[in-house]
């Protein structure tokens, strides 16, 4: 952006620095260039109108929740009182509603409403607070509600308020049509409310996100401390995992010890609250099963409204979808957990030149990114990419970064496994597009991702613990440490391989690795039986898994860190089979009451063995141990093997950076215990803030190793 600004050198000085000083909250000025110019005498300010520069990247501003000032307007502003669509210079919807740059107001989905003359005059006063807002509306000429049950429709504003917040008091469930896509809600202390919600939505048990009418009253159902609630409360509004103090109905959380809360980010949101009873409402995506979020109203209408009781939609279309956002707050910093609503297409500042790299992510919890200059545009959450909805709207999505971004793929980067669908859109494009592909390893990319982040480019000690990848060796890696820039990287050591009876049957039914465990460590020396998962599981299915051990059958080697939580998960009868992705650590986690210090033991060669820790793990189930030590002990076990290995490659490569990456770094305890105990043993410990740990943010880590092998210059 360019000011061309007349004054004396000390005004000019105060106005360059109130730039920064008083930048709006969501504003991201990364430096300010100043240089003396001779221009013609300007008597008054002006913005002109953007011009398109061919190359240059504009970057586009994420979603912005409904500010302060807005909120008062509501009630104030003639034009706009209780107006759902209310929005300024600080805030409202961007991203999911631009259909292309530059961004003014005829390429976004406001582009059918025309401005009344009081908007309009807002518009172009530079002295208003709604000074050139895209998406500028008011009562008379803006976008409005509409409800309906399938049979009548109800266009007044009041009537669809005390009509939803009927149905939900009254134990029904609403599609409600938000910022990046449709949510489902219902009472979250309403138990049969959540339970019929569930069905709506063909979903396993996943735990549900709710939204509390306002931070008092979800500080009486969750702890949170003062950072937890500046995220809670900031501009990009994130769902945040926070510890529950009081529960919500069962179904909710299902059990574990923490709840995904947020706060109203939609003026609608707060208008709702005014008129409902329940100060907590399940608000979850309205998509059914894996499929991505519903955007369309027509779609809506077609697979929500057959089950929920009311839709409560509104006239202006989502360009962009976007889910919300997950995170964590954690003592080494935020964790993002799902990266969507005011994050995206916020870019990642990289220390290489990315330029024309596409990089397709891995499979599970998706994300692209494309490359421009020195930044990487990381894609939104589009979920798993098996799912042919969620495939055919991460192509989709490839195209519109491309239009939006002014981007041409030079380069394409990929996951090694020759099965994800997105390693086989790498080949078709770079057929498509005459282009060079590279292959990365799994875990090298959730390193590299890492590496890219922190704007390191050298040796560290790459800790990388997560279910699943392909291994250079054709096994499912997961426990893996490596010596690794982002060019390369050396296996140093990794988790003992273990086989996976059943292939991926093993995600859904952890007793099998519990099994498989005992077996490799005990042979058939043991008796099963003396153990309540296996006397559960049945002596026919464990006969069968036996045999296909012995005979090795279908029984593929992993080194995964989640497939050992899901064997410990299942050994202390905290998760045996599970109904949603990753529910044995989460539960083996939240069985953990309060921190002990103890751990197994455990031995180290170029693999570490667990043996010694599983007797350790049966000895005390023998003599009746609590649980809750069981899994801290656990814990503890892995953190302690993370600090060996690291003061190992310390002292045999004099290497003091640990970098932290996988999904099973989502588990807090995990987390900051591990970067307490290294940090106290004098190492730089390093981990994902921008992007996922999980596969999220694969497509950096992918990003970072294809310039590298292509020879981007820095
Ligand atoms: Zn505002
Ligand atoms: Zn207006
Ligand atoms: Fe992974």
């Amino acid at each position: 952006m360019y000011v061309v600004v007349q004054g004396d050198p000390s005004d000019i000085d105060r106005f360059s620095n109130d730039i920064l000083k008083l930048a709006p909250p969501a504003s991201r000025i990364k430096s300010i260039d100043v240089f003396p110019s001779i221009v013609g005498e300007y008597d008054r300010f002006t913005v002109t109108a953007s011009r398109e520069i061919n190359d240059h990247v504009t970057e586009i501003s994420p979603d912005i929740a409904v500010c302060g000032q807005c909120l008062e307007d509501m009630s104030s502003d003639p034009g706009r009182i209780d107006y759902p669509f209310i929005n300024c210079t600080n805030c409202g919807p961007r991203f999911t509603i631009i259909k292309g740059l530059p961004y003014d107001r005829p390429l976004t989905t406001m582009s059918g409403f025309s401005m009344c003359p009081k908007c309009r005059r807002e518009y172009n006063d530079i002295d208003d607070r709604r000074f050139h807002a895209q998406p500028i509306a008011c009562n008379s000429c803006g976008p409005s509600c509409r409800l309906t049950d399938g049979r009548a429709v109800i266009t007044d504003l009041r009537e669809i308020l005390v009509k939803t917040s009927a149905i939900i008091d009254g134990g029904g469930s609403v599609a409600l049509k938000g910022v990046g896509g449709y949510h489902l809600a219902c009472d979250a202390l309403n138990n049969d409310a959540v339970v019929r919600l569930r069905q709506v939505k063909k979903r396993d048990m996943k735990p549900f996100a709710v939204m509390f009418r306002d931070l008092a009253a979800l500080k009486e159902y969750c702890h949170t401390d003062f950072s937890e609630e500046k995220e809670l409360l900031s501009w990009i509004r994130p769902v945040v995992l926070l510890r529950s103090k009081r529960s919500l109905a069962r179904q909710v959380s299902n059990g574990l010890m923490t709840t995904g809360a947020f706060l109203p980010f939609m003026p609608f949101h707060y208008l709702l609250f005014r008129h409902l009873k329940t100060p907590v409402m399940v608000l979850t995506s309205g998509n059914i099963s894996e499929e991505p979020v519903i955007k369309d109203d027509g779609e809506a209408m077609d697979k929500l409204l057959k089950t929920a009781d009311a839709l409560v939609s509104y006239n202006r279309d989502i360009s962009n979808r976007a889910d919300d956002s997950v995170i964590m707050v954690t003592k080494p910093g935020i964790i993002v957990i799902r990266r969507s609503r005011g994050y995206v297409p916020r870019p990642v500042d990289l220390a290489f030149d990315a330029e024309g790299i596409l990089a397709l992510g891995a499979e599970q919890k998706n994300t692209f990114s494309i490359g421009r200059k020195n930044q990487a545009i990381i894609s939104q959450y589009t979920g798993d990419l098996k799912n042919a909805g969620v495939f055919n709207f991460y192509k989709e999505s490839i195209e519109n970064f491309s239009s939006l971004f002014r981007f041409t793929p030079r380069y394409i980067a990929h996951d090694l496994h020759p099965d994800y669908y997105s390693a086989l859109y790498a080949s078709f494009l770079s057929e498509k597009y005459d282009i060079p592909s590279v292959a990365v390893q799994h875990q090298h990319a959730h390193i590299a991702s890492c590496l890219a982040e922190h704007c390191l480019d050298e040796m560290v000690a790459g800790v990388c613990l997560d279910g699943t990848g392909f291994g250079s060796d054709g096994n499912a890696w997961g426990g893996e440490f490596m010596i690794a820039d982002t060019g390369s990287f050396e296996r140093y050591c990794h988790f003992d391989y273990v086989p996976m009876p059943g292939g991926d049957r093993v995600v859904y039914e952890p007793w099998r690795m519990a099994f498989s465990f005992l077996y490799k460590y005990l042979g058939d020396s043991f008796d099963y039986d003396s153990l309540e998962v296996f006397r559960r599981t049945g002596i026919q299915k464990l006969a069968l898994v036996n045999e296909m051990l012995k005979k090795n059958i279908n029984s593929p080697l992993s080194s995964g860190a989640g497939r050992l939580f899901d064997a410990v998960s299942a050994l202390t009868g905290l998760c045996y089979e599970t109904s949603f992705d990753s529910e044995a650590p989460m539960r083996l986690e939240s069985a953990i009451k309060h921190n002990c210090d103890g751990c197994y033991p455990f031995s180290i060669t170029e693999t570490v063995i667990f043996a010694d820790m599983f007797l350790g793990i049966l000895d005390d189930l023998m003599n009746k141990a609590d649980i809750s030590e069981i899994s801290a002990r656990f814990h503890n076990t892995i953190v302690q093997v993370i600090v060996e290995v690291a003061e190992r490659i310390r002292s045999s490569r004099g290497i003091g950076k640990v970098v932290l990456s996988g999904g099973v770094f989502q588990n807090r305890y995990l987390l900051e215990r591990t970067f307490e105990k290294l940090e106290k043993k004098g190492f730089r410990v390093y981990t994902n803030h921008q992007v996922p740990v999980n596969d999220g943010g694969i497509s950096l880590g992918q990003t970072a190793v294809a310039s590298k092998h292509f020879g981007l210059c820095v």
